[in-house]
């Protein structure tokens, strides 16, 4: 995967907003259309609300797999991609879109210029934003992350688990073999997690505290050791290199609602052809609205592959619609 530096400039032909699995898609068919392709997102990694929130859940409605694992979709659809090379500019935020004679010019959060002659948005249910734990952010990025981009990372640490929704039950699950010990803590008694998962924790080595909060983290340079405060009083202190601090994301279109696009309830309308009114700029996925919509990742393949199709059609009016079948073309390199 080829990642772009945070600031500076990037020219291309199509830059994609949003990493999840309609962005990956519509990155995948823009290289298969002979497009160069950008796609940046405001995330660390690509995935979306797949790789944020469920990464180790398996899926059961993505045609053709009975049952695919979160994490292992989004690995699957980067691959599908690479052979085309498209340019990741991963942790920025886009801010803004400008029209301009010969095209668009995109800015992100970190001050990058991607300048692009079609746009498709997948930006899913908006920018993500982890609900920061209010002890210890200084640690981000040294021990304390939002998600867990890479499960082997942790081996053989002691890992601890802030919150009781599925998200934290789900890596505590997923790290328990993994990971030296797994603690997870929750201010409540209950769990909003599901029932089954929680069961499964219950059952594993897992040490839960509840109910308990993060008071203060400590280490030099990286995290070493965490103080929990528990509800009915007294302080215990953990050595842990790693806290995952899973307490939910925000989401919201920010930005986007001043582009000029028509925008019903935080979802962009667009028409057939997945076009948004504005010359050149498409959308796909979750963030598209049109009667009879229905936010599957399996509806947001289909039009991705629409809006790319279109976006070819109008950049070059002589080219095909059709992009003629992937099975005909020689085989690409995976
Ligand atoms: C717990 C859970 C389980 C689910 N299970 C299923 C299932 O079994 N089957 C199924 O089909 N669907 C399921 N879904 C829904 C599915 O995850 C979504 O339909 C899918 O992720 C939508 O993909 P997307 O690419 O449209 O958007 P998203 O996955 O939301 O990705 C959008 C991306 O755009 C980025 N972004 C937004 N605005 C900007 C900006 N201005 N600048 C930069 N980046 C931006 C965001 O950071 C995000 O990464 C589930 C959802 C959840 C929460």
């Amino acid at each position: 995967m080829s990642t772009s530096p945070s600031v500076g400039s990037l020219a291309t032909d199509l830059a994609v907003i949003g990493a999840g699995p309609a962005g990956l898609y519509a990155a995948y068919y823009g290289g298969f259309r002979g497009l160069r392709v950008a796609v940046l997102d405001s995330l660390e990694e690509p995935g979306g609300q797949v790789s944020a929130l469920y990464p180790e859940k398996p899926i059961y409605d993505i045609a053709g797999f009975p049952s695919i694992r979160g994490r292992d979709l989004v690995q699957a659809l980067v691959r599908q991609a690479e052979p085309f090379c498209p340019q990741y500019v991963l942790g920025e935020q886009v801010v803004d879109l400008e029209h301009h004679g010969d095209g668009m010019t995109l800015r992100t959060s970190a001050g990058m210029t991607v300048r692009c002659r079609a746009v498709v948005l997948t930006a899913g249910i908006g920018t993500f934003t982890p609900r920061p734990l209010p002890a210890g952010e200084e640690f981000l990025g040294r021990g304390l992350m939002y998600f867990v981009p890479s499960l082997e990372k942790l081996a053989g640490q002691h890992v601890l688990i802030v919150g009781g929704g599925d998200s934290a039950f789900d890596w505590a699950l997923a790290l328990e073999n993994l990971a030296r010990s797994v603690t997870l803590v929750h201010r409540r008694a209950a769990f909003r997690a599901h029932q089954h998962t929680v069961d499964q924790v219950l059952r594993s080595s897992v040490r839960i505290v509840t109910p308990a909060q993060v008071r203060h983290i400590r280490g030099n340079g990286h995290i070493e050791q965490v103080d929990l405060q528990h509800t009915g009083g007294g302080v215990e202190t953990l050595d842990v290199q790693t806290v995952v601090a899973a307490l939910g994301f925000t989401a919201d279109l920010g930005p986007m609602t001043g582009w000029g696009l028509d925008i019903q309830e935080r979802h962009i309308v667009v028409d057939t052809r997945m076009g948004t009114g504005l010359p050149g700029v498409y959308a796909a996925g979750d963030v598209t609205e049109y009667p009879g919509k229905v936010r599957l990742i399996s509806v947001g393949f289909g039009e991705a592959a629409t809006a790319v199709n279109n976006a070819v059609a109008w950049l070059d009016p002589e080219a095909d619609l059709f992009p003629g079948h992937s099975s005909d073309v020689a085989p690409l390199p995976v």
